[in-house]
């Protein structure tokens, strides 16, 4: 018989509960009575608000927006890979926490609603993020954030990238030595050599001495609770512990043995209560003594340091990182990649990351064409039918764009881009001449070349990446954090000291340092270098009729590696061009294109993935087919996005906040909420 398995993120201290399912049942009725007042003023999305009706806020009653959570793993819902459980549209006045778990995404919650900043609540959510979500981010990470401070109006882009280490050379990834030119042992991911100089405190610690109004020591309080009584196993973090080949790995970290599994060396079951005193107390030491406590010499440094050098049983080849290193690691403030998408303002994520340039091309080519007339059909909550033209044409602006970013992006502390500034790639007669190659009739062959730009050739094959959450949160005064945040791989390097793990950022660079020609890589390892990201936390404004930066208009990111452009495009051309509300923009169709393949995510309940006779998986489905009769390979495997997105609107004659939370993912979507 299956057990019942339902996720209670209530953070027991007991063991868990089991709620009935008539409890969820009254629970859901209760709600849907009471979005079912107000008046008749119709918004553009066809939902029917009424002037705003505040409730208490951050309450988690199971529900998001309405609807009972029905969470990947418990019964009746998919699984975890293939998750996809429908979200409703939330509504908030002034403050709005969207996380990819609901523990995380209630911490923040109360502390926005208790008159903290949006970056007080992004550094408290990324502390309980690294219990409730260990396999995607935490302090053994990176992460980029962008901040928009309402009163100035000024947008900085915080850059906690990881750092390869001093005592690296361009081939570190792919050979034990000069001497011994075989790979590392496991292999480059779990090896030491794949782990990066983390970068997530000390961003955090930059953005809060900006825009903290909570003490630093405060906002490490419900971590340090939740790892001292224990929390209950969400059903992601249970699936991703669950594979036989990962409890193998896992097996190689005494560390990591002892906490992820259970002593009969069986992965811990999802809802299982879990402790991390080595957690509790790293964090009580930097709550106390800040970022230093971890980066300068001292019992934590010491111990990431030792960890990286280890060779467990001999099998595991081992880093070079040093004390110095993790002393002398720097987060940055950076400019942050600015451009115009009609009128809007975009703005995103510079180098190292890729993310804010891909996204402004993809935007700028499709700039160039009237896609408000390629809207979806048959709109839903889930995002109705993506048009054949629509995908298309994001699709096509994808592989233009990703073959510059493949060619020229890279840490641009190491690697200039072409003319010296993003500008270059994001300037619109440049774009508007790559739009000019795109027909409305057939698929461009691919892979389409890169731009010249002039200067060495740079190859730089695709590389793949997984893991990561994101962060999508306004403050009362209209701060807004856009942070996504990352350990690479699902539990990272499989290195864990403190309580936490060690990612394997260093395998976002190029092992290969040259190209098949000879010709130096841009992404290629150098020492103390950042390796190139996908990761895309983007900020929308509106723009003033003299072109300056107005209103905030909305916050989006999402992880999913490389893949992260397209799903970041995909939500801003759904808001801003197909005027979808932030739920539907997340929880419509993934789709996009990386100069290779187009996706159509499968797990969505509007793809049929079902193979005709003599046919491909998805013939049958109408959007799949007529982008394979344009001459795109199309897959329609199961995507795995964690989109997150807030719009501002205005709802009822006033302002409003209005969030999503990817139906793939765990999260929910609180704050001071009104149901229109
Ligand atoms: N390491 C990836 C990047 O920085 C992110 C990984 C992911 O999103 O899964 O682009």
């Amino acid at each position: 018989m299956r057990q019942r398995t339902t996720f209670d993120p209530a953070l027991p201290a007991s063991p868990p509960r089991r709620r009935p399912r008539g409890w969820l049942m009254m629970a859901t009725a209760a709600l849907l009575l009471s979005a079912c007042g107000g008046d008749d003023d119709d918004d553009h999305h066809g939902h029917k608000p009424p002037p705003p009706q505040p409730v208490a806020g951050c309450e988690l009653n199971g529900t998001t927006g309405g609807e009972v959570i029905v969470l990947p793993g418990e019964p009746g819902a998919p699984e975890v890979a293939t998750g996809y459980a429908p979200k409703r549209t939330v509504y908030a006045k002034t403050y709005m926490a969207v996380t990819n778990n609901p523990v995380s995404t209630k911490v923040a919650c109360d502390i926005l609603k208790d008159g903290g900043t949006a970056v007080d609540a992004a550094v408290a959510a990324q502390m309980v993020l690294n219990l409730v979500e260990p396999q995607s981010s935490g302090i053994g990470g990176g992460a980029f954030i962008m901040h928009y401070d309402a009163q100035t109006k000024k947008v900085i882009a915080y850059d906690g990238r990881e750092t390869a280490p001093s005592g690296a050379d361009e081939n570190y990834l792919r050979w034990k030595s000069s001497t011994d030119q075989t790979p590392p042992l496991p292999n480059a991911v779990r090896s030491g050599r794949s782990i990066g100089t983390p970068g997530t405190l000390r961003v955090l610690e930059l953005a809060h001495r900006d825009y903290g109004k909570k003490t630093w020591k405060e906002l490490f309080s419900p971590a340090i609770k939740l790892a001292t009584d224990g929390f209950a196993i969400p059903p992601r973090m249970a699936a991703s512990i669950s594979s036989a080949t990962t409890v193998q790995n896992i097996k190689r970290d005494p560390e990591m043995a002892a906490y992820f599994l259970n002593p009969d060396g069986t992965p811990r079951a999802v809802n299982t209560i879990l402790k991390n005193p080595a957690l509790a107390q790293t964090f009580t030491a930097v709550a106390e003594g800040g970022a230093d406590a971890f980066y300068k010499d001292g019992p934590i440094a010491r111990a990431i340091v030792d960890k990286i050098r280890t060779t467990y049983d001999g099998g595991t080849t081992p880093g070079v990182t040093t004390l110095d290193d993790l002393a002398n690691y720097q987060a940055k403030k950076r400019e942050p990649v600015c451009t115009t998408y009609r009128q809007y303002e975009i703005c995103g994520m510079p180098p190292p990351s890729s993310g804010g340039i891909a996204v402004g091309q993809i935007l700028g080519i499709l700039e160039n064409f009237d896609m408000a007339s390629h809207a979806p059909t048959s709109m839903d909550q889930n995002g109705g039918k993506p048009s054949v033209t629509g995908v298309h044409l994001v699709g096509e602006a994808g592989n233009l764009a990703y073959a510059d970013r493949n060619q020229y992006v890279a840490d641009t502390d190491f690697v200039p881009l072409p003319g010296g500034s993003p500008d270059t790639m994001l300037n619109k007669s440049y774009l508007a001449q790559r739009a000019g190659m795109i027909s409305l009739t057939a698929a461009m062959p691919r892979p389409v070349p890169a731009g010249n730009f002039g200067g060495a050739p740079m190859g730089a094959p695709i590389i793949a990446e997984r893991g990561t959450t994101h962060l999508s949160l306004v403050d009362k005064y209209g701060n807004v954090v856009a942070m996504t945040t990352t350990i690479e791989s699902g539990l990272g390097s499989y290195h864990m000291t403190g309580g936490f793990l060690l990612n394997n950022e260093l395998t976002d660079f190029s092992a290969e340092p040259v190209d098949a020609n000879g010709a130096q890589i841009a992404n290629r390892v150098q020492p103390l270098k950042r390796p190139r990201s996908s990761m895309s936390p983007t900020l929308v404004f509106e723009r003033k009729g003299d072109g300056s930066r107005g209103d905030f208009k909305m916050t989006t990111g999402s992880p999913g590696g490389a893949t992260i452009i397209q799903y970041v495009a995909k939500t801003l051309v759904g808001v801003l061009d197909w005027k979808m509300d932030a739920q539907q923009a997340v929880s419509m169709i993934d789709f996009g294109s990386n100069n290779a393949t187009m996706i159509v995510g499968g797990e969505h309940p509007n793809v049929d993935t079902s193979t005709p006779q003599g046919g491909l998986p998805g013939d049958n489905d109408p959007l799949v087919k007529g982008l394979r009769n344009l001459g795109h390979t199309v897959s329609v495997g199961n995507q795995s996005s964690g989109l997150s997105a807030i719009v501002r609107e205005t709802i009822g004659g006033a302002p409003a906040l209005v969030g999503g939370a990817d139906p793939r993912r765990e999260g929910v979507v609180l704050g001071d909420t009104f149901r229109p």
